[in-house]
């Protein structure tokens, strides 16, 4: 079966592949420095039904005889996406080919696919790649006993993933990851929230993780942040910062947030940004 039917982008020698996970649900009460109605408008302006509705996409890199998963979505943890495993059968891809998992963070939406319902790693041939900082914030008694109720949870997801994985883990501070893959550092959101530049042939495309929940609403004020945000401020200035770079060098973005469509470009209008959809490969 081919991978026609999911957004697709050639990059040089790599071909990636947009795979749904489907939807999570976040409040726009979660949003600081905006109104919730002011919040909820934007959303209808720009055409989005359910206002709180949060697409989950995980990416498929496929090239240089390598078959790279970039995270992998919520599993069907809180009742999030859950729709990875069967998304890749429709693609043609078994779990058992993917022979590399590029982590940009540990949240459950991102890690929770990694496991089955069992506890079992659902890529068995996969060596998962993160940041040790990732890795370490998670992994921290100190950490976990500051955490909220809610965040608790977070952490015991995360560490059930990087023990199952533990025989395949690598971990990195920055730089080539792969070749042709670049980690490049956007904290903020978390610790070691980290974005992945793909480059061959003199074509690029980043991977931003989650720079934006809420794309109509943080890529037009990315002043915007998140409860899910670790370091709130942080994390603006990463958004504001990333913005400017790929909407200057007109870099072809995917980002984990991103509606079905899965690829995007940053144009600079006025003093803001828009995001346009990249429908044709
Ligand atoms: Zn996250
Ligand atoms: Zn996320």
């Amino acid at each position: 079966m081919s991978t026609s039917t999911f957004p697709s982008q050639r990059v040089g020698d790599f071909t990636i592949t947009a795979i749904s996970d489907g939807y999570l649900s976040a409040s726009l009460d979660f949003l600081s420095n905006i109104d919730p109605s002011e919040a909820s408008r934007m959303q209808s302006d720009a055409g989005q039904k359910e206002a709180s509705a949060v697409h989950i996409n995980c990416y498929v890199v496929r090239g240089a005889g390598r078959t790279i998963l970039i995270d992998s979505g919520a599993g069907g943890i809180k009742q999030w996406g859950g729709h990875l495993k069967t998304n890749l059968s429709l693609a043609g891809i078994e779990p058992s080919e993917i022979d590399t998992i590029l982590l940009t963070h540990a949240h459950p939406d991102h890690v929770g696919g990694l496991v089955d319902k069992a506890g079992q790693i659902a890529f068995p041939n996969a060596e998962l790649v993160a940041h040790q900082r990732e890795v370490e914030f998670w992994q921290d008694d100190g950490n976990l006993s500051r955490a909220s109720e809610r965040a608790r949870g977070n952490f015991l997801i995360a560490r059930q993933v990087f023990e199952g994985y533990r025989d395949q883990l690598r971990t990195f501070d920055a730089g080539e990851v792969l070749a042709g893959i670049s980690a490049m550092p956007l904290p903020g959101h978390t610790d070691g929230h980290s974005g992945y530049l793909l480059e061959s042939h003199d074509q690029g495309l980043l991977v931003w993780g989650d720079i934006v929940h809420f794309p109509h609403i943080q890529i037009k004020r990315p002043d915007v942040s998140i409860a899910f945000d670790q370091d709130p401020s942080l994390a603006a200035a990463t958004r504001s910062r990333l913005l400017d770079l790929v909407s200057s060098e007109g870099l072809l973005i995917a980002g984990m947030h991103l509606g079905e469509l899965g690829f995007a470009r940053i144009k600079r209008m006025g003093g803001s940004y828009g995001l346009l959809y990249e429908t044709v490969a």
